[in-house]
Parts: structure tokens; C-alpha cells; sequence
């Protein structure tokens, strides 16, 4: 999963950046409207979590032309207090939540893991063989009890299942898994994905190697 945040507010954003990266989502960071408009041409993302109040161009700007060219990215808008005219034309512009400053974090990632979810268009829960994915709690399953995943193995997983059955490159996970300024190898996606791999193999949930190419979560049979 990754998110752009287009904030201006520098402390806010590496408050946020932090936080979300520590839940295992890539996280990118546009400091005005400009560089978010151009971030949301070039990248796709899986969340944008836009202020109204940049600099060099308004967000509501930001949020009229990314849904112009008809890009159906969830966006959750960040407000002013007084902002309730600007709070109800994002709404109309096709934002999907929004949050008053200041927020509580907790909050905020609770609105997130729902938007994500949202646009995954899934159940809460996916099931793959006997691992079940709790998308709301983030949360592996095998036969019911929990697996001890880390923050980059849960990323990896949510990617994979949401492939399920199809080929992911390196470069794909290298996209989803990391925000700009974040070096990730092929090596050490090749490490997350031997460690998660061997979290999975005693619910017999298998990635398959291919070779060259990337890897692949393996649909159960008669599934
Ligand atoms: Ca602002």
C-alpha cells in the first residue's frame, strides 16, 4: 500500500510519514500542490491524503484535476477548523473522508486502514487456504492463531494477496513496499520475502518463485 501525503506543514508530515511507515505502508511526501499533482501523474497510489491549504496550488485543485483525468484514488482531505465551505466543495470534488486539524493519529489510521480497505473492494477479511488476512486489525491468521509478522512482511502480504494467483515483480513490491528516499533492494525483497514465506509454509500457503521474473501467492486448489 502507499500513500502521498500533500502537506505543507513539515511537522505534521513527518508525524504522519512516521507513523504510517511504522504500520508498513510506503509513504511519499509533497510539500505543495504542485509537486502533489505531478507525484499523482507519474505514481500510482493506494491512498492520498491531501490538505486543502497548500502552497502553489490549492488542494482542491489537486483533487479537481486528479479526478479529471479520472483516477479513482480514495483521498482523504485535511481541513482547518473554519474550513467547512472547503470541507463540503472536496466532498463534492470526490474526496472520500475527510479530517479536521488537529486530529487525533489514531484516528487518522483508523480512517486509512477503512479507505484502503474500501478501494481493495474486499471483504475485511481475505482467506487464502487456511491463512486468513484481517485487513481492518492487519492481522495474519493460520488455523486461527496469529502469525508474528513485522511491519514490511505485513506489506508484502497484503500486496501479494491482493495478486492472488498472479505473477508480482520485484520492481512492483520495490514500488508498493517503499516511499521516495527509501532504498530497498532486490536483495532484501528477496530476504522479506524468505522470511514471510516461512511464516506461511505451516498453513500451506506457498509463493511460488519465478524465476527471473518475481513471485507469485499461490491460489489453494479448487479455490
Ligand atoms: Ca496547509
Amino acid at each position: 500500500m502507499r500513500i502521498l501525503i500533500a502537506e505543507d506543514d513539515a511537522i505534521i508530515a513527518d508525524g504522519l510519514t512516521r507513523s504510517l511507515r511504522q504500520g508498513g505502508y510506503a509513504v511519499d511526501w509533497a510539500p505543495n500542490g504542485v509537486e502533489a499533482d505531478t507525484a499523482l501523474m507519474t505514481s500510482a497510489y493506494d491512498l492520498l491524503i491531501l490538505d486543502l491549504g497548500l502552497p502553489k496550488l490549492p488542494g482542491l485543485e489537486v483533487l479537481k484535476r486528479l479526478r479529471a483525468r479520472g483516477v479513482q484514488v480514495p483521498v482523504l482531505i485535511l481541513t482547518a477548523l473554519d474550513g467547512t465551505g472547503d470541507r463540503v466543495k472536496g466532498l463534492d470534488l470526490g474526496a472520500d473522508d475527510y479530517m479536521v486539524k488537529p486530529f487525533e493519529l489514531a484516528e487518522l489510521e483508523a480512517r486509512v486502514r477503512a479507505l484502503t480497505r474500501r478501494s481493495a473492494g474486499t471483504a475485511p477479511t481475505i482467506q487464502c487456504g487456511s491463512l486468513a488476512y484481517d485487513q481492518v486489525g492487519r492481522v495474519a491468521y493460520v488455523d486461527g492463531v496469529a502469525l508474528d509478522l513485522s511491519a514490511r512482511e505485513i506489506g508484502l502480504l497484503e500486496v501479494l494477496l491482493s495478486r492472488m494467483g498472479r505473477l508480482v515483480s520485484k520492481d512492483q513490491l520495490v514500488d508498493h513496499l517503499c516511499g521516495w528516499g527509501e532504498e530497498v533492494s532486490h536483495n532484501a525483497i528477496e530476504v522479506y520475502v524468505h522470511r514471510l514465506r516461512k511464516k506461511l509454509e505451516s498453513g500451506g500457503v506457498k509463493i511460488a518463485t519465478v524465476r527471473g521474473l518475481g513471485y507469485c501467492l499461490e491460489r489453494p486448489q479448487g479455490e
